[in-house]
């Protein structure tokens, strides 16, 4: 096998240099736009590098065993300094957060960040969407909690209901049976609008495309199907395994017939499709699904997000290679207020549009500079 790259986790922070804390450091005043006009809106949060699955399209087992070197408890951010940033970043124009790993139900008592972080809100005294993107593993067990902790919203990964498919790409022979049995213990606890994410590699999971779609439709789940990403550097992502989404959606529209749907929000990541009616006509009774393209139909123009990795470097791009120590701030004494206009600095100079400009030069799959990207399941899903 070819030798794959792999940026070490328990590295030193070595991101780009933060804005200098002089004490005249002013509370920054809104709009907080990027250099491309583009607000903050949305926070994901990764709470652990560490994950239960070993998909090889995100952590293959041969990169990471028993072998590789997570972060050191040390390392991780507390939940306050979580909490802390995320005051923080609200202040800043953040109305949705979204946690997420490594696999975030690993991270022991979880739910108390939960609370925290259901806590706060906006400058306009709203309530933030606070989310959590699991592979579903430990949900049965843990739903009630997540929900009573005040998580309001929940995705669910799932790549096949065919189980021995899905056992093979989870690479750690972990059952269907166990992630739906999951999504029904959500819904006793109270979760609505929940969201099931499928990657798509097509030489493993293109035939299960229809068969989820039948088995979510007119369920009030809405399934969303994932072009298979170039994140990473281990693994070993090929264009020839990306089943565009417009082929997705002409699959699914051979056998239940779909129309397109308005976006919710104009920042939205995932193109809406609903199931129609024998008129043709769109049933929200049927439900709909989604489409989320960042390889064939990138939006970055839209891309309002930035992301907190486990270790508190701040990423402004999923495809960096280097993030902001903001964990250095935190533990080195620096106010709320140095820290608030460190973040307006650090995102009125943002300029990254990876996923745009690699469309039209596909052959330079690198991060500018040549610098190997990031892995997902560090900086967060
Ligand atoms: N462990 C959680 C989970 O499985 O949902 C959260 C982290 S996981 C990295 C978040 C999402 O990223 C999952 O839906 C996963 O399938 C997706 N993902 C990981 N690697 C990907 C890739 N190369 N391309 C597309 N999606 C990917």
């Amino acid at each position: 096998m070819s030798e794959r790259l792999v940026i070490p986790l328990h590295r030193e922070p070595a991101g780009p240099h933060l804005p200098p804390l002089d004490a005249a450091s002013l509370p920054p005043t809104p709009p907080f736009l990027d250099a491309h006009g583009r607000p903050l809106r949305d926070l994901r949060i990764s709470v652990t590098d560490r994950c239960n699955f070993r998909c090889s399209y995100c952590m293959p087992k041969e990169v990471f065993d028993k072998h590789y070197q997570y972060l050191p408890h040390s390392a991780l951010l507390r939940f306050e300094e979580i909490t802390r940033l995320a005051h923080i970043l609200v202040q800043h124009g953040v109305q949705k957060i979204r946690l997420t790993g490594g696999e975030p139900l690993l991270r022991k008592d979880l739910e108390r960040l939960i609370g925290q972080l259901a806590t706060l809100r906006t400058p306009q005294g709203h309530a933030l969407d606070l989310t959590l993107t699991t592979n579903g593993a430990l949900l049965q067990r843990k739903a009630q909690q997540l929900r009573d902790a005040g998580l309001t919203r929940l995705t669910v990964s799932l790549d096949s209901l065919d189980d021995a498919t899905f056992r093979a790409m989870n690479d750690v022979n972990f059952p269907v049976a166990d992630v739906l049995a999951g999504i029904d213990a959500a819904r006793s606890a109270g979760f609505e609008n929940i969201k099931v994410n499928m990657v798509v590699k097509r030489s493993t999971n293109a035939k299960d495309i229809v068969p989820m779609a039948r088995h979510f439709r007119g369920t009030g789940i809405a399934l969303r199907f994932i072009e298979y990403m170039d994140v990473g550097a281990t693994n070993g992502w090929c264009m020839d395994e990306v089943l565009p989404s417009a082929e997705v959606i002409a699959r699914i529209h051979q056998v239940l017939p779909v129309v397109p749907l308005e976006p919710h929000t104009a920042s939205a990541t995932a193109q809406r499709w609903g199931y129609a009616n024998a008129q043709g006509l769109y049933d929200p009774q049927l439900g709909e699904i989604g489409v989320i393209s960042s390889v064939t139909r990138a939006f970055c123009h839209s891309c309002t997000r930035a992301r907190l990795s486990t270790e508190g470097q701040l990423y402004l791009c999923r495809f960096a290679h280097q993030g902001w120590d903001l964990r250095s701030l935190l533990r080195g004494g620096a106010s709320d207020d140095q820290i608030s206009a460190a973040i307006a600095a650090i995102w009125a100079q943002r300029t990254d549009r990876y996923s745009e400009l690699r469309a039209h030069a596909p052959a330079h799959m690198q991060t500018p500079g040549g610098h190997p990207r990031i892995e997902m399941s560090y900086i967060g899903g």
